[in-house]
C-alpha cells in the first residue's frame, strides 16, 4: 500500500493559503477573479511540473492528467474547486484537488505506473458566491447546464462569466463535457461537526441529501417613513421579514429528524434610511435526508411566503427555484473504498454529504464517490475552517490507494 507525503501536500496546501488570503487564515479567492488565476496558474505549474498534460475546457474547467499505460481508457479522476467564498476556508475543496495531484507525485516518487490515466479536475466556480449558482463547471461538465447559460452568467457589477473567463486566460479550447471518466472520487472536508466530535477520521460517502432552494420577491410601495401612518405602508422588508422568521420556524420544526432551512441573503430596494422599501428578495434554502420530507417543507415554506406577504399588506412572487443532491454514489465504488480502508486498517464510517459538492453533477454522466475528513468544530464558509493534518491523512492514503486500484482493474470485456 502507498503512503501520500502529507508534509508535501500541506506545503501546497500553505500556498495555495497565501492566494487570495483575508486576515490571519481565511481565504477570498472568488471563481473568476485575479487570486483564481494565480491560483490556477499556480495548479497549472505543479501538474506540468509532476508531468501532467494539462488542458482546459470551454468554461475553464482544468483537467492534469498522468498518462496511463492504456491512454485509449477512460481516467480515474480526482476533482474539486480552488475557488472559495467571501474570506472563507483554506481547505474547502482546494484540499480534494491539491490531495488529487499529492496522489499523481507520491505515484512518481514510487515510480508507479497505472493502466488507466488519472485525470486531477480543478472545477470552475463550485461555490456560486459570484455568479450565483453553484457547481457551475462541472454542472456544464455534466450537461445539467447549457455552457451558453453559463458563459453570460452575470455578476454583481454586471461582469459576465466568459468575459471573466477570458480576461484570465482560462477560456480553454476543449469542448465541455468532451471526456469520459471510468471513476470520479472527490475527497472534500465533512464542513459538519459529526466527524470531528467522533474518534474516526474518514467518512466513506454514500449519497447527498436532497437540497432546495428558492427565491421569493416581496413588493410593496416607496413613500416617505414620516408622514406615512402605520395603517398605509406597504413595506416590502417587513413582508420579507416575516417571512425569514417563518422560514427558520419550519427549520426548527424539522431540527429533530435532520432538518434546516436557511435565509442567508436579502436583496432589498431602495436599502435608504428615509424610504420605505419597495422591494425585497430574499433567497431560501432548505434540506432534509427525506426527499419526501423536502417537498412538505417546500409546501409549507411556500405558504410561510404568502401568509408573510398578507400580514405585511404587501404582494409576493416566487421568483425562482432550484433543486440538487438527492445523490446516490456508485455501490461499486463504495465497496472499492471500504475494501480498501480495511487493507489499509483504517476506522471509516458510512455518511451522507449534507452540503453540495461537484461530485453530485459528475455522478450523472460517470460512477462518483466521496470521502470526508474531519474538519474542527465542523465549520467552514468561514476563516475560522481549520483542519488537522494527523485527522486529514487516512482520508488521503485512502483515495490515493483507492485510485490506484481502481486505475489498475482489468479494462471491462467489450
Ligand atoms: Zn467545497
Amino acid at each position: 500500500m502507498l503512503r501520500a507525503n502529507m508534509e508535501r501536500l500541506w506545503r501546497m496546501l500553505d500556498a495555495s493559503g497565501e492566494i487570495g488570503r483575508c486576515g490571519e487564515r481565511g481565504l477570498t479567492r472568488l471563481a473568476l477573479t485575479d487570486p483564481d488565476k494565480v491560483m490556477r496558474d499556480t495548479f497549472v505549474e505543479w501538474a506540468t511540473a509532476a508531468g501532467c498534460q494539462v488542458e482546459v475546457d470551454e468554461v475553464g474547467n482544468i483537467f492534469a492528467r498522468r498518462p496511463g499505460r492504456d491512454q485509449s481508457l477512460p481516467a480515474v479522476a480526482i476533482g474539486s474547486h480552488l475557488d472559495t467564498t467571501v474570506c472563507g476556508g483554506r481547505y474547502d475543496g482546494i484540499l480534494g484537488v491539491l490531495a488529487g495531484l499529492e496522489t499523481v507525485l507520491t505515484l512518481n516518487d514510487h515510480g508507479t505506473e497505472t493502466t488507466r490515466p488519472i485525470d486531477v479536475v480543478c472545477w470552475t466556480d463550485e461555490e456560486g458566491t459570484r455568479f450565483s449558482r453553484s457547481m457551475m463547471g462541472s454542472s456544464a461538465f455534466a450537461g445539467l447546464f447549457a455552457v451558453a447559460d453559463v458563459l453570460v452568467a452575470s455578476d454583481a457589477d454586471g461582469l459576465t462569466f466568459g468575459a471573466e473567463l477570458a480576461r484570465i486566460g482560462y477560456a480553454g479550447p476543449r469542448r465541455t463535457g468532451d471526456r469520459r471518466f471510468d471513476a470520479y472520487f472527490e475527497l472534500h472536508i465533512e464542513q459538519g461537526p459529526r466527524l470531528d466530535a467522533g474518534d474516526v477520521d474518514v467518512g466513506i460517502v454514500v449519497g447527498g441529501l436532497t437540497a432546495k432552494g428558492r427565491r421569493w420577491a416581496f413588493t410593496g410601495q416607496s413613500a416617505h417613513v414620516g408622514p406615512t401612518p402605520m395603517d398605509r405602508r406597504r413595506n416590502a422588508l417587513v413582508g420579507a421579514g416575516y417571512a425569514i422568521a417563518a422560514v427558520n420556524d419550519i427549520g426548527w420544526k424539522y431540527h429533530e429528524s435532520g432538518g434546516k432551512t436557511t435565509v442567508a441573503r436579502i436583496d432589498c430596494q431602495p436599502n435608504r434610511y428615509g424610504v420605505i422599501p419597495e422591494r425585497a428578495v430574499i433567497g431560501i434554502d432548505f434540506r432534509h435526508p427525506d426527499s419526501a420530507v423536502v417537498a412538505t417543507m417546500a409546501e409549507e415554506i411556500d405558504a410561510a411566503a404568502r401568509a408573510a406577504a398578507a400580514r405585511a399588506n404587501v404582494s409576493c412572487e416566487r421568483v425562482e427555484e432550484w433543486t440538487f443532491g438527492g445523490v446516490a454514489f456508485s455501490e461499486d465504488l463504495v465497496r472499492l473504498l471500504t475494501a480498501t480502508a480495511h487493507e489499509l486498517g483504517i476506522a471509516f464510517r458510512s455518511m451522507t454529504s449534507e452540503a453540495g459538492h461537484d461530485a453530485y453533477s459528475i455522478s450523472t454522466v460517470a460512477p462518483a464517490v466521496m470521502i470526508f475528513t474531519p474538519c474542527q468544530e465542523g465549520i467552514s464558509h468561514s476563516r475560522e475552517e481549520a483542519i488537522d493534518p494527523r485527522r486529514t491523512a487516512d482520508g488521503v492514503n485512502l483515495l490515493l490507494n483507492a485510485v490506484v486500484a481502481r486505475a489498475n482493474r482489468p479494462p471491462l470485456a467489450p
